[in-house]
């Protein structure tokens, strides 16, 4: 691949898309060529670095006037993701995709994309979180007869619930029981739900103020118990990840691809 690699950020006014273009505007790894954010969005038209000059890249609503790409970097909601996709596999780009409340349809079409076009997907673009993964894999299987909690916590303004880290980090506990999420998973307690099914994952969800993101795997046993903790508390990281997870991708064979394959952990 030759550099620089040309990226799109769809979600681009977002929280994590303004994130993204600070970092990406400042690495010479990239030549930023689109910025996509909701149709119907005021600053649909408004020069992205805020200097209105001509020639200025400016924010599009859509892929329709979309130029050459190597990598699409998304953080937006499922439909922009949808739409992403539509153009990354129309013109054999790949993808970097961060959005999470993905449908079964959706995640579906993610992992089957990847027969045509390079994919990145995870829930988490964090470094502690890929390795918080790794030792709750190791917990849950070393501990199966414990009791296991995920509890997350996030800001106000977000929709889907619980976590797309967190439902990643009951699938990996589960697997490493033997178990299925599906099977396993309690997503609400309420009323009088009766005592506690062995062997079932719970979740909960925090929602309030900026909180970046926390995310407690707690393994509850007789007498004791273990809380692995992870707390974000600058969504520069998720951005950096999902950078290096835009270079690493760029040129790179078709095939869907996770955070462990590009930290070559
Ligand atoms: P946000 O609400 O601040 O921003 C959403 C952005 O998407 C806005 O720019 C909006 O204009 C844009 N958008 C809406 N519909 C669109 C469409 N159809 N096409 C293109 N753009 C569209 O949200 P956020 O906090 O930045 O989070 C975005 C997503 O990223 C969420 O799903 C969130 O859970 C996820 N997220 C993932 C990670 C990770 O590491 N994978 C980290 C943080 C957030």
């Amino acid at each position: 691949m030759t550099l620089p690699v040309r990226i799109a950020v769809n979600g681009a006014t977002g929280r994590m898309g303004r994130a993204v273009l600070d970092l990406a505007r400042a690495d010479a790894r990239f030549a930023l060529r689109a910025a996509v954010i909701a149709a119907g969005a005021e600053q649909v038209g408004a020069p992205v670095a805020g200097v209105d000059a001509p020639g200025a890249l400016r924010y599009a609503a859509g892929w329709g006037e979309a130029p050459g790409l190597d990598v699409v970097v998304d953080f937006s909601t499922p439909a922009g993701l949808a739409a992403a996709l539509d153009h990354c596999e129309a013109h054999g780009v790949a993808l970097v995709a961060g959005t999470t409340g993905l449908d079964a349809a959706l995640e579906r079409r993610l992992q089957q994309a990847g027969a045509r076009i390079a994919v990145v997907h995870a829930a988490n673009f964090s470094l502690g979180v890929a390795v918080l993964t790794r030792a709750l894999r190791e917990a849950a299987a070393a501990l199966p007869g414990w009791d296991l909690e995920i509890i997350e916590a996030h800001h106000n303004r977000k929709e889907d619930a619980p976590s797309g880290t967190a439902l990643a980090l009951g699938r990996a506990a589960a697997a490493a029981r033997g178990m299925t999420l599906e099977a396993e998973a309690v997503y609400a307690r309420e009323g009088r739900p009766g005592a506690r099914r062995t062997g079932s994952i719970g979740f909960a969800a925090v929602r309030g103020g900026d909180i970046v993101g926390e995310h407690t795997a707690l393994l509850a046993g007789a007498g004791e118990r273990l809380e692995l903790v992870h707390r974000a508390t600058d969504r520069a990281i998720f951005a950096r990840g999902a950078l290096a997870a835009a270079a690493w991708l760029a040129g790179r064979a078709v095939g869907v691809y996770t955070l462990d394959d590009v930290l070559a952990m």
